[in-house]
């Protein structure tokens, strides 16, 4: 079985305090992860060594940076880079999310680098994608994703290709309480594993984890992730509250 996520993402939220005091919530809270299961945190840059701390030695947990920069080292005021993570003992990172696309103009080149510096440094991605509004409402949306694919990741080799978690995130469902149907994200969801099958072929296509976000929340984790090519969630919002998290965690198949 693919591997079934959940991961969290704080984005620009909480103190340190605050941090720490949600995962130790969420540890009381927590019961089993199967093998197949995986928790993932992405928290802000400063929280990643207080979070690898806590939570670094516990089976199928792993913290996650939610960017990293395109380049090794170097006079790059404010960046981070993948030495860095892996210093802190970090091997994931999300890349190409809606929000630095739009206010930090990363294009599908860009994180094209990232993702090769990711994979060339044994950290693995967990790759956004996904259509705002007018381009849904256009029917465009398989399109405008498997161009962002395609952009982005066409150029790596099957065995590159297969260390990629996607994360499809239709922006009209990011913190915006409208949630895709489990219908949509399925179709969606089965759409991208079939361009990954078209370049890759089935056999890669089928161990590529694909995780849907937009206002996931505990009372509809379980449906969603029902669907068989949706394998966990990205989860914004309810991922700082430590009950809604861990009933998405419940929720994994
Ligand atoms: C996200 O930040 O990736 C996200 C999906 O946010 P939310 O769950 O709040 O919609």
């Amino acid at each position: 079985m693919r591997k079934q996520i959940a991961a969290a993402n704080w984005k620009m939220n909480l103190t340190l305090q605050q941090g720490e005091q949600l995962l130790n919530d969420i540890l009381a809270l927590t019961h089993e992860i199967k093998e197949n299961q995986q928790a993932v945190f992405a928290v802000p840059f400063p929280y990643l060594q207080m979070a690898q701390q806590k939570l670094g030695n516990k089976q199928q947990v792993f913290i996650a940076a939610q960017n990293v920069y395109n380049k090794k080292s170097g006079a790059y005021t404010g960046e981070v880079s993948v030495d860095m993570l892996q210093s802190l003992g970090i091997k994931t990172v999300v890349l190409g999310h809606s929000e630095r696309r739009e206010y930090f103009n990363e294009t599908n080149q860009f994180l094209a680098e990232k993702v090769n510096i990711c994979l060339e440094n044994n950290i693995t991605p967990i790759f956004c994608c996904g259509e705002a509004l007018n381009i849904r409402e256009a029917n465009s949306q398989n399109v405008f994703v498997g161009q962002q694919l395609a952009e982005s990741l066409f150029h790596l080799s099957a065995e590159q290709i297969k260390k990629i978690v996607i994360a499809y995130e239709p922006i009209w469902a990011i913190g915006t309480g409208k949630t895709a149907t489990s219908e949509q994200a399925q179709e969606m969801h089965a759409f991208i594993r079939s361009v990954f099958a078209a370049k890759y072929g089935n056999e890669v296509a089928n161990t590529i984890s694909i995780l849907y976000g937009g206002s996931v929340k505990g009372n509809n984790a379980k449906e969603l992730f029902a669907q068989p090519d949706v394998d966990g969630g990205l989860v914004g919002g309810a991922s700082l509250n430590a009950q809604e998290f861990v009933a998405i965690i419940n929720a994994l198949k």
